[in-house]
């Protein structure tokens, strides 16, 4: 018998090209788009070590967890790297960076993570870009938190490598991913006689035997199920309209920041409205409170709900609502707003779901947040 998920006929070179310019449009780049056949960790990895070396200087901008991993993986490639670590309730500004470029005058590759979903902040990647474009780095980022919460440019922002995923605001799959090179980042590869060849982390067997081939014959055979995935999530936010899409993501992000204070005892991780994320609002318990048994008793009420505690040291202090994807939606917020009261209420605090719920129905309905009335 047939299956809707085996059975499936090949997946076409002329489809996967297709599938890349399709993402290319995503975000407005004309540079090369690689559709990479893994989650998004393989063109992370794979940027940082086609792009840096022994000669490498780095700026590793740190603002969450992703990017004590770039640290990382900058140093085992050799490359000198200078860490510029901001707390994770605030966002990096182009000033500090500009300062790290002053005292490190050798700095030619510059390390960043655009949104971070797991501490819900975000980061001026135009400003900075305009310094790293003053400063003649390489720039790399990790849009995969980002992309299709807010607008991701690399193009417009001087972004040499951006990296995407889909399994987060694009509502996509996980097993696939893509990253965006420019004409600099190529010729930084093909220069560097540590970048991987012959090897399923590299760019460069990409470029040579894909891109260059005029993108007629694959590498290897594709994940399938994953890119008929991914073009399926692209073609639906070009249904909805990507500004429709992130603007939905802005106005979740706003309605659980507004509903999270009228519900008392929680308060929003990110300190500034304008740091945090519209992937994903992360909130602060108080010291008391146990912020994964907190997570684990709403959850226990309602297993669908998109919450979950902080990862490592921030699992006691830090609640992640996950509002992206297909749980952007006011309905999504106000549902984990509610199980949250009612946990907190169990543990004896006094909250106020309904106005919680009402607060995030006003911040949803305001046009900064949304425009959306109706929706
Ligand atoms: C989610 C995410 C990734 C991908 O990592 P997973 O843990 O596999 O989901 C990479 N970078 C950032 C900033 C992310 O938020």
């Amino acid at each position: 018998m047939t299956h809707p998920l085996l059975d499936l006929p090949p997946l076409t070179a002329g489809r996967f090209a297709a599938i890349e310019d399709r993402v290319a449009r995503l975000l407005g780049t004309a540079q090369d788009v690689v559709v990479m056949q893994g989650e998004a960790l393989l063109p992370l990895e794979g940027a940082i070590r086609a792009a840096a070396g022994p000669g490498t200087v780095a700026l590793n901008i740190v603002t969450g967890p992703y990017g004590q991993t770039f640290g990382n993986w900058l140093r085992d490639c050799g490359a000198t790297v200078h860490d510029l670590a901001v707390p994770f309730h605030t966002a990096v500004t182009a000033e500090q960076v500009r300062r790290a470029f002053a005292e490190h005058s050798a700095i030619d590759f510059v390390s960043l993570v655009h949104a971070e979903a797991a501490t819900g902040n975000t980061n001026p990647v135009a400003e900075i870009g305009e310094a790293v474009r003053e400063q003649g780095a390489l720039f790399y980022l990790d849009a995969v938190a980002s992309v299709g919460a807010e607008p991701v440019l690399p193009d417009a922002w001087g972004v040499d490598l951006c990296v995407i995923g889909a399994q987060k605001a694009m509502g996509g799959p996980a097993g696939v991913s893509a990253v965006s090179v420019s004409e600099r980042a190529w010729a930084r590869m093909a220069a560097n006689p540590g970048a991987p060849r012959r090897s399923y982390l590299s760019l460069l067997d990409w470029k040579e035997r894909w891109i260059d081939g005029g993108r007629k014959a694959l590498l290897h055979a594709p994940a399938q199920l994953e890119m008929l995935a991914l073009e399926a999530c692209v073609e639906r936010i070009e249904a909805e309209g990507a500004g429709t899409v992130m603007a939905r993501h802005a106005a979740a992000a706003a309605a659980t920041r507004a509903g999270a204070l009228a519900l008392g005892t929680l308060e929003p991780y990110v300190y500034e409205a304008k740091d945090a994320a519209p992937v994903a609002t992360t909130l602060r318990t108080p010291p008391d409170v146990d912020a994964s048994a907190l997570v684990a008793r709403a959850l226990a009420a309602v297993p669908a709900l998109p919450l979950a505690a902080g990862g490592g040291a921030l699992a006691a202090e830090m609640i992640r609502v996950n509002h992206y994807g297909p749980d952007a939606t006011l309905t999504a917020v106000q549902d984990c707003l509610t199980a949250l009261g009612a946990a907190l209420t169990e543990t004896g605090r006094k909250t106020d779901p309904e106005g919680a719920r009402r607060a995030a129905g006003d911040a949803w309905e305001r046009p900064g947040g949304a425009g959306l009335s109706g929706a």
